[in-house]
């Protein structure tokens, strides 16, 4: 089969390599489609350490199961389905808590396991969820993506969440901002350097728009307390990366407000005021991943077009993989996700 080899900082290719055998317990999947993730960006860029040459990545994905192996029931061949690449331990005391995503023990299919950027990939069963007819594979392959937004909600110390800045409308800052919308979010700021990508956080319901290209730090924070007459937001979530922005987000809440840390790759430690932490009661936590029951709320909010995963998404050839890392690191003008497909 064709798979999309990684092979060290910035290189990868198009490789020949064996396809996958069934094994008890898992399925063998015809890969529909696989979308690449910000994280699969940095291994491509040599910073993700988990990511170790020769891989073939892909965590994001839909599948039809083609062969299955033993003791691998509740799925029939040519079934189509979605996976949770994340594979817990279930025994530690965070999987015994629910915290599947912190489990020290997980390892993640497209990470330590072969992924989805291939014709064929192995899965074990219990990680299937099977997806409607009618959902398609580009957005098949977003419930991942989606469940990373809804676990910033899930663990969330708040009641309602009235007001939410988010911080870059890439893939998970355009999701966190329909997810506040769905929840009943009234105010909603979202940043950008974009314009493009500005315009579509407003199209999905952001009601500020915050144009970040001026560089000025304390922009984007004036603009969220304006927003809130003078407030700040209940909840604050960073989507990009930086300790800059990491900053911002916490200078963006009101008293008692919860600052949520969601981007990889901060190039130095963060500053936080303490006696504000302390006086204003602020809360600022990471969150990482999704839990199962986050992956099987992502698939019916899609299924049932509660939010829009369509028009962020767009299709590309397995065979351009190559092409399409280099152009999402160096200039991704107005991609957002890319989906890549194998040929049949
Ligand atoms: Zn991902
Ligand atoms: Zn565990």
């Amino acid at each position: 089969m064709r798979a999309l080899m990684y092979l060290g900082t910035r290189q990868m290719e198009m490789q020949e390599v064996e396809e996958p055998r069934v094994t008890p317990g898992h399925a063998v999947l015809k890969v529909g489609a696989a979308s690449i993730c910000g994280s699969d960006l940095h291994g491509f860029l040599g910073k993700s350490a988990k990511r170790v040459p020769p891989l073939i990545m892909g965590h994001e994905f839909t599948g039809e199961v083609v062969d299955l192996g033993r003791g691998a029931e509740g799925l029939s061949v040519g079934d189509r389905v979605t996976i949770n690449p994340i594979l817990s331990c279930g025994r530690c005391d965070e999987c015994l808590r629910g915290r599947t995503s912190i489990c020290p023990h997980r390892t993640v299919i497209g990470i330590e396991h072969p992924g989805a950027f291939a014709n064929y990939v192995s899965v074990p069963v219990a990680s299937c969820f099977r997806l409607p007819d009618h959902v398609g594979d580009l957005e098949g392959s977003m419930v991942e993506s989606l469940s990373n937004a809804l676990h910033i909600f899930d663990r969330s110390l708040h009641g309602f969440i009235r007001s939410v800045a988010v911080i870059g409308a890439g893939t998970q800052g355009l999701l966190a901002l329909q997810v506040a919308r769905h929840i009943g979010a009234t105010r909603i700021a979202v940043t950008d350097r974009m314009p493009s990508r500005l315009a579509l956080a407003t199209s999905m319901g952001a009601t500020h728009a915050i144009d970040v290209r001026s560089d000025d730090p304390d922009g984007p924070v004036e603009a969220v307390f304006d927003m809130t007459d003078g407030q700040g937001v209940d909840l604050a979530v960073e989507a990009v990366g930086h300790t800059a922005t990491q900053e911002q987000a916490v200078r963006m809440l009101r008293q008692g407000g919860e600052a949520v840390l969601l981007g990889l790759g901060a190039e130095a430690p963060m500053a936080i005021d303490g006696v504000a932490m302390v006086n204003r009661e602020l809360v600022v936590r990471g969150s990482y991943a999704y839990t199962s029951l986050d992956f099987a709320y992502s698939l019916e909010l899609i299924s049932t077009g509660r939010i829009d995963v369509a028009s962020m998404v767009v299709e590309r050839d397995l065979e351009q993989g190559p092409g399409i890392f280099a152009k999402l690191v160096d200039d991704p003008g107005d991609l957002i996700k890319v989906a890549l497909v194998p040929g049949s």
